[in-house]
């Protein structure tokens, strides 16, 4: 069947008449894209720059919502493929959407499945490597001694469950009905994801077919916002590729402008060194009143370079997959708590941290449940470090606020990075 040409679609009625999701500029950091604003969605607002915590599988692992809360964060992010085939979004639907499901107050965000899918394809655990890059390699690449889960085709995907091998589809249309149904605040469109491995022909290609799924997506969610007239409005993000090439990310944010999205992620494969570059460009082409999401970040250098460069809100699972790990952040480094230099080390996990755990407990406890097999090690170190990540992203719009975020920048980055090489640091 050929594909129905796209013919840029009026604003449902419900649309306007919801009204309930929009973004205000506030101060702008002179002669550059960063800024500070607020989104204000159906179930609360957001300050920007945000640190976005995620909730893969509805849940932030080992820490309750009210928990969450108390660190400060102020939205939190779930995965539509996870959620699709475990519980459901039929009966997140039937609960009354994510946010009421798991009783997380504020807003939410789902992103759209297409980099857990995708990831399949390659069998690489990660597909954004921001370390090692090697460009060399084929466009269907597959990890060594993995199997391909994944394939990706002009009209959508066809994948394999990670739980019990059962062979599933996505298409643009499936991915916008899956999170309709979980009902969080801020949705994305379904993009193709792609890793440096790439060549230079296939990203063309694939960004491409991101463009015609993203004119797709909107189409679908126009539908659905229609058909489900009452229900909270749900805001639709689409999401730039292009990889590290200047002119197909320039395009690609073209492209995207030109369709009427609430917001817009910036994902995909890209180096460390190359992030605020590209971010930067993003922000160059993109609306100024829309906000702006970084797929996957938290790193002290990453979030500064990322916000400095327009980047509105992030996400990343850094702070509690490395708490799991026994990793806890301070202003100083990152630094290993199973380490027996923490034995008897009777001080909170970072001096002057007001964090629930830093006001109750000592590095010793902590490292003797991590040592212990305790669980709620997990769950005290995982609170120490999203307090941590989003206390560093609130400094930095209060930064901006006040006209002193490069010398805030210059400070942390400067301590942060001073002890790198410590062998007690990861
Ligand atoms: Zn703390």
């Amino acid at each position: 069947m050929p594909p129905k040409p796209y013919v840029k679609p009026e604003l449902p009625a419900s649309h306007e008449a919801q009204g309930a999701f929009s973004f205000e500029v506030g101060t702008r950091l002179e002669g550059h894209h960063g800024r500070t604003g607020v989104i204000h969605t159906p179930h609360g607002d957001i300050k920007t720059p945000a640190f976005i915590v995620v909730g893969t599988k509805a849940t932030v692992k080992a820490v309750t919502p009210e928990q969450v809360a108390a660190t400060g964060a102020q939205a939190m992010l779930s995965n539509a493929y996870h959620l699709y085939l475990q519980p459901g979004h039929e009966l997140l639907d039937k609960a009354g959407g994510l946010s009421k499901f798991t009783n997380w107050q504020g807003p939410t965000y789902t992103d759209s499945g297409g980099f857990q899918v995708m990831s399949l394809g390659s069998g690489f655990k990660k597909v954004i490597d921001m370390n090692s890059v090697d460009t060399s390699g084929p466009d269907d690449a597959v990890a060594p001694g993995k199997e391909r889960l994944a394939n990706v085709d002009d009209d959508g995907v066809w994948f394999k469950s990670h739980l019990n091998g059962d062979k599933h589809r996505f298409t643009p249309e499936v991915s916008m009905q899956v999170q309709h149904g979980i009902g969080a605040d801020v949705m994305f469109a379904f993009d193709e994801l792609t890793t440096l491995h790439n060549s230079r022909g296939y990203q063309e290609e694939a960004l491409e077919r991101t463009r015609r799924w993203a004119e797709r997506c909107i189409l679908e969610h126009f539908r659905l916002t229609d058909e489900r007239e009452g229900k909270d409005y749900q805001a639709l993000f689409g999401v730039i590729q292009g990889a590290q090439y200047e002119d197909l990310r320039r395009q690609a944010c073209r492209d995207l402008a030109s369709m009427p999205f609430d917001g817009f992620g910036l994902g995909g494969a890209l180096e460390k060194e190359n992030l605020g570059t590209i971010v930067g460009w993003c922000a160059e082409e993109l609306p100024e009143d829309k906000p702006r999401h970084l797929l996957g970040i938290s790193e002290p250098d990453d979030v500064f370079w990322a916000i400095e460069n327009g980047a509105d809100t992030f996400d990343c699972v850094s702070p509690t997959r490395v708490a799991r790990n026994s990793a806890f952040y301070t202003d100083h480094g990152r630094f290993n708590l199973a380490g027996r230099r923490y034995k008897e080390d009777f001080t909170p996990l970072m001096e002057g941290c007001e964090c629930y755990t830093c006001t109750h407990y000592t590095r010793a406890y902590v490292h003797h449940l991590y040592k212990a097999d305790e669980l709620l090690s997990h769950t005290l170190i995982s609170i120490h470090n999203i307090a941590f990540t989003v206390r560093l992203v609130d400094r930095a719009r209060e930064a901006i606020e006040n006209g002193t975020f490069f010398e805030l920048k210059e400070k942390v980055l400067g301590d942060y990075y001073a002890k790198q090489g410590d062998p007690q640091g990861l």
